[in-house]
C-alpha cells in the first residue's frame, strides 16, 4: 500500500515524475488536471462548469473537486495506493482528504522545488491553452497563497519531503524514491 501525494508548482516536474513514480509504485496516478481537463474536451457538466475558470488560471471549486476525488478514490484500483497530482490544492481540500481517508493515511506528501523563474520559463514551452502569461502568473501567485500553507500542513504530520526538482529527469526521480522509502 503506497499513497503518495505530490505538490509543487506548475511546471516543477511533476508530470514527469508522476510517469516514473506510477511505474515504480504500480499505483494509480490520480490527476485532477487530468480528469478536469477530459471533462472539458467530453463537453460534461463539469467540464462546461470548469472550462472558463481553467483558463483564467483559477481555482475550481473545492465542491466540484472533492466530488471528483471522492468518487475517483472510491474505484477498485484506488484501494491499494494511489499517487494524488494536483490535489490537495487548499485548505479545505486538504483536511476534507484527511478525513476521507481516515482512519488511514496519506504515506509521504512530496514537494518538488523548482525556482519561479525556471518554471516560468518550462511553462512559456509547453504550450497548453491555459498556459497565457496572465493564466500563468496567476496560477504561481495562487499556488503561494493556497497551497504553500499546505506544506506547513503536512510538515506538522511529520510526511512532508521536500526534493531538489533541478536536474535531469532521473536524478529527480532517484531523490524522489530515496526521500520516500526513507520516510514511510
Ligand atoms: P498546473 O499544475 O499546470 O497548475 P493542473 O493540470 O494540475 O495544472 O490543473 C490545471 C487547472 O485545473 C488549474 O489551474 C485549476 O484551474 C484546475 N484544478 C486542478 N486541480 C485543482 C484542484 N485540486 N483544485 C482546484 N482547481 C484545480
Amino acid at each position: 500500500m503506497t499513497r503518495l501525494v505530490i505538490l509543487g508548482k506548475q511546471g516543477a516536474g511533476k508530470g514527469t515524475q508522476c510517469a516514473l513514480l506510477v511505474k515504480h509504485y504500480g499505483i494509480p496516478h490520480i490527476s485532477t488536471g487530468d480528469m478536469l481537463r477530459a471533462a472539458v474536451a467530453e463537453g460534461t457538466d463539469l467540464g462546461l462548469q470548469a472550462k472558463e475558470v481553467m483558463e483564467a488560471g483559477e481555482l475550481v471549486s473545492d465542491d466540484l473537486i472533492l466530488g471528483i476525488v471522492r468518487e475517483r478514490l472510491a474505484q477498485p484500483d484506488a484501494q491499494l495506493g494511489f499517487l494524488l497530482d494536483g490535489f490537495p490544492r487548499t485548505d479545505v481540500q486538504a483536511r476534507e482528504l484527511t478525513a476521507m481517508l481516515a482512519p488511514e493515511a496519506i504515506d509521504v506528501a512530496i514537494d518538488i522545488e523548482v525556482p519561479d523563474n525556471v518554471v516560468t520559463e518550462r511553462m512559456s514551452a509547453r504550450g497548453r491553452t491555459d498556459d497565457t502569461p496572465e493564466a500563468i502568473q496567476r496560477r504561481l501567485e495562487i499556488y503561494q497563497t493556497e497551497t504553500v500553507p499546505l506544506l506547513e500542513f503536512f510538515s506538522s504530520q511529520g510526511i512532508l519531503i521536500s526534493v531538489d526538482g533541478l536536474g535531469t529527469e532521473d536524478e529527480v526521480q532517484d531523490r524522489i524514491v530515496a526521500a520516500t522509502e526513507r520516510n514511510r
